[in-house]
């Protein structure tokens, strides 16, 4: 069994970027703090435009949600579009929705222009109704996405159990723009390609402190120094090191656990088109396939807190409940990763000072709005025009009560998981 620290997605990361870890002294136009999708997208932008970029990890890349994650390469955010207007505005509201539609073409082209070996299928994701109440939400969203022109489809339960191999679910929103990848080994690849246009790339490399000094600005590593004319921090909810200015989310935590690949007449009846699926229930569920025929499930908690257990009884049930031929599969890994959550669900940038943002708070989706986040912030700064940026930068964002909301979900998620496996 892995540790809940290392994901199934190390094991498999066919992937590799050659690093170093900073000594010396190093002068760049941009250095990115982050190896994860939005630090690595921004380094590949910023070296590919001709600038002198260096990105910095802490420890190694895709250490955070990057290497962690269901690996589904959504359309948008979590929200509906017309929640995303009421939160933004028609204008910028509607430039965003147009531009995270676009950010699954974005990764798969980024993917197949650097051949990034991350296992791309772009065969459409499933968001399935777990009941009545959930089918209403995917109405809603369809005539939403319709709305926005969107190619959607909602299929019927008939459509969605030939498609997933489950009757559980009353009906589905099939997006045929979204897809799955490998998570990690796309990150590990889009660090690999920013490293082949001329960025920099150090690994156990923890920044411990950013100075702005004599128009510039001083990041110091234990090793090393760099000076450079702007800054991106994108440590999400991975950030460590307290001098820097921390991001302000409520941490929120997704499990996952994986059989071993299995035999060719399970993998003939269950996701057979390889979508990857997530069900409307508060506490949902998510489920796909890997490229070796591993099914890999997932639900909300924290594997290292008290709830663990419950998490655990919770997956055997609902596997039987959904899949009663993987009944008895053994669940050989498991992990968990944290979330950024912000109130609104919205990502935040923060201008933390001249050419300084900071972006956090995806929210849990990640893949395609990092990628799209971290190349337009590394342009906007080298152009120097922040008017470039997807959502405007604040000067400031705070959150509060985040660790008793923090308690909340979890007890919440453990508690549900404990009476659904008893159910
Ligand atoms: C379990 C899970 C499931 C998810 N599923 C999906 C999904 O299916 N689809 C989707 O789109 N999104 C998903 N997400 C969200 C997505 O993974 C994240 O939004 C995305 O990975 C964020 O990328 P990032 O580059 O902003 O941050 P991260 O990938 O977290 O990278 C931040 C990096 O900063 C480094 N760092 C921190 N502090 C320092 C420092 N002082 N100096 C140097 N480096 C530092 C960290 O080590 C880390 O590597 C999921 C997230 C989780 C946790």
């Amino acid at each position: 069994m892995n540790s809940v620290d290392h994901s199934l997605w190390r094991k498999t990361c066919a992937e590799k970027v050659e690093t170093n870890s900073l000594t010396g002294s190093v002068s760049v136009d941009l250095a990115v703090i982050g190896g994860g999708y939005t630090g690595c997208s921004a380094a590949l932008t910023a070296a590919k435009a001709g600038a002198a970029v260096c990105l910095l990890e802490a420890e190694e890349i895709g250490h955070g949600g990057s290497g962690r994650n269901v690996g589904l390469v959504n359309a948008g955010l979590w929200l509906p579009p017309k929640k995303i207007r009421e939160r933004l505005g028609e204008q910028v509201g509607n430039r965003l929705i147009q531009l995270l539609a676009a950010a699954p073409a974005e990764v798969f082209k980024l993917i197949e222009r650097h051949q990034i070996d991350c296992d791309p299928l772009q065969n459409g994701t499933l968001h399935c109704a777990h009941s009545r109440v959930g089918e209403m939400d995917l109405k809603s969203r369809y005539a939403q996405l319709k709305e926005s022109g969107a190619p959607v489809e909602l299929i019927s339960a008939e459509d969605t159990k030939s498609k997933t191999g489950s009757d559980q679910f009353q009906a589905a929103l099939f997006d045929p723009r979204a897809g799955t990848i490998q998570p990690l080994a796309y990150c590990v690849g889009l660090a690999r390609a920013a490293s082949q246009a001329g960025a920099q790339i150090f690994e156990q490399s923890a920044v411990l402190s950013l100075d702005y000094l004599d128009n510039h600005w001083v990041l110091a590593t234990s090793n090393g120094t760099v000076h450079a004319k702007a800054v991106i921090q994108a440590t999400n909810a991975y950030h460590q090191n307290l001098n820097l200015t921390r991001p302000q989310y409520v941490p929120m935590y997704f499990f996952q656990y994986a059989t071993a690949p299995l035999a060719e007449n399970l993998r003939a009846c269950i996701l057979s088109g390889g979508e990857g699926c997530w069900d409307t229930e508060l506490i949902m569920t998510s489920f796909r396939m890997d490229r070796d025929g591993r099914f890999i499930i997932g639900g909300m908690g924290d594997l290292s807190s008290f709830g663990r257990s419950f998490h655990h009884g919770w997956v055997r049930r609902k596997l039987s409940a959904l899949f009663p031929s993987l009944a008895d599969q053994p669940l050989v890994d498991e992990w968990h990763g944290r979330i950024a959550m912000t109130s609104d669900h919205l990502p935040k940038i923060i201008k933390l000072g001249p050419n300084v943002l900071a972006v956090h708070g995806f929210s849990g989706r990640g893949i395609g709005p990092g990628t799209v986040f971290g190349g337009m912030m590394a342009e906007s700064l080298l152009k120097d025009d922040l008017a470039r940026l997807p959502i405007a930068p604040v000067a400031q964002y705070n959150e509060s009560w985040t660790r008793t909301r923090r308690t909340f979900f979890e007890t919440g998620a453990a508690l549900t998981h404990l009476f659904k496996a008893r159910s």
